[in-house]
């Protein structure tokens, strides 16, 4: 389904889209309205947004209706995420929202080629399917989900691929983190370079 995508991005899968304040991460606690496209094939066991990955269920609509829905809310910020939002070409979308003045933050596995004019990058790679390498030079943030102990290690691994400047975030999977939020919170306090990410959005019962 993925195919019937237009390449030049004027049309786009969309699961949903919603004012919210962004629950994890660098930009936690900031309003942001957020953009959902549907499609991913990365196969996370724990992925909390299963149906997003059938990008036929999710209607195509055109890029320039959802910058007019992005521009009514008062935060000029939008998050695209998925999904894999980057299996599509995000280039069209991004630049009609820097158009109208609207920061663009990007939620990625980093497995597809990268698109898009961005304001922000958050890289979040996943072992089902490695990210491309370029990505990780352009990230501003790394997030890591530490679903077990040696995810630590592979953090690490990810860690020594992006720029000096990228900030690092270990976020426990939802599903583990009663078990694995200790450790993390040892792992940073012994890796000072590293900070914890929570699903602040999750404790807040907000989408
Ligand atoms: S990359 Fe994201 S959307 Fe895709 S399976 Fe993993 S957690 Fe789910």
């Amino acid at each position: 389904m993925i195919q019937q995508v237009p390449e030049d991005g004027t049309l786009l899968p969309l699961m949903e889209e919603f004012y919210t304040i962004q629950g994890e991460g660098y930009n936690t606690g900031k309003a942001a309205y957020f953009i959902r496209l549907g499609g991913c094939d990365v196969g996370c066991h724990w992925c909390d947004v299963k149906e997003s990955w059938d990008a036929s269920l999710h209607p195509l609509t055109q890029a320039d209706t959802i910058v007019e829905h992005a521009l009514q809310y008062p935060a000029k910020t939008v998050v695209i995420t998925g999904g894999e939002p980057l299996l599509y070409n995000l280039d069209y979308l991004t630049a009609k929202l820097k158009e109208n003045g609207i920061k663009t933050f990007i939620e990625t596995s980093g497995a597809y080629p990268l698109s898009g004019h961005w304001d922000w990058i958050c890289l979040s790679p996943k072992k089902f399917k490695a990210p491309l390498l370029p990505i990780a030079g352009e990230a501003d943030e790394l997030k890591i989900i530490v679903f077990n102990k040696s995810d630590f290690s592979w953090a690490e691994q990810h860690a020594q691929q992006v720029s000096a400047t990228c900030k690092l975030f270990l976020q426990p999977e939802w599903s583990k983190a009663k078990e694995i939020t200790p450790l993390i919170v040892d792992y940073v306090m012994n890796n000072p370079k590293w900070e914890i990410s929570l699903q602040t959005h999750k404790y807040l019962n907000i989408p």
